[in-house]
């Protein structure tokens, strides 16, 4: 077989399990493209692809863009050149239901999910994690975390000295209410790619160097699988 084996990666993990991070990384170090669905989307949009057409259509109207037209979006992509040796997903399948329609549409395009990554983290810590960000009043994009990265004077931005408040999305009890979506709709897709044997753990609370060295570590084993032809 010329080449190397596909690499057609779904990430999965919580809110604040650091895998946007991971993607990135992964992206460099394997050479693939990063498709978070939310970026994906926009992208067609903009575009003015066929299905990114058809997606603007619900985005106008304040709908939910429907799962058979992000999964035509994801298609749309997969099929292109830069995706040839392989892919990496992120942000969808986020229910089972989902996850069969993807599968569906793989096999009409004679391809298959090699593995499933996910990024395991508790609760209490996605908590620490998410609710201790600190955002600046005067500029968003100053961040701030209360332990990990505490400006010098509690509550004022080092750069402009602006007040540092909680934004909404970082509310204990909106995290609270996103864990528990994933919870209920997201964490069952860990059982639906085991029972398919590609469903891979990897604990989250390790540093993201320790975290990226263990998703090479999947990946190695994957493709020496792959050659040995298991
Ligand atoms: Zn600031």
């Amino acid at each position: 077989m010329p080449g190397l084996p596909e690499l057609n990666l779904i990430l999965l993990g919580p809110p604040g399990s650091g895998k946007g991070t991971q993607g990135e990384r992964l992206q460099e170090d394997f050479r693939l493209p990063y498709y978070a669905t939310g970026d994906i989307l926009r992208a067609a949009v903009k575009e003015g692809t066929e299905v990114g057409k058809q997606a603007k259509e619900y985005m106008d109207r304040g709908d939910l863009v429907p799962d058979e037209v992000i999964i035509g979006v994801i298609a749309e992509r997969i099929q292109g050149d830069e995706a040839a040796d392989g892919f990496i997903l992120d942000g969808f399948p986020r229910t089972v239901p989902q996850a069969e329609a993807l599968d569906k549409k793989m096999s009409e395009l004679r391809r298959e999910i090699t593995a499933v990554i996910r990024i395991d983290v508790p609760e209490e810590e996605i908590l620490r994690r998410l609710g201790g960000r600190r955002t600046c009043e005067k500029n968003p994009s100053h961040i701030y975390h209360v332990e990990f990265d505490p400006p010098k004077e509690e509550g004022v931005c080092d750069l402009d000295g602006g007040n540092l408040v909680v934004r909404d999305d970082d509310k204990p009890e909106v995290i609270k209410n996103r864990l528990a979506q994933y919870r209920e709709k997201t964490e069952p897709l860990g059982d639906y790619y085991d029972e398919r044997g590609i469903l891979n753990h990897v604990d989250g609370e390790q540093s993201p160097d320790e975290v990226e060295e263990r998703i090479h570590g999947i990946i190695a084993t994957l493709r020496r699988e792959e050659e040995e032809g298991m």
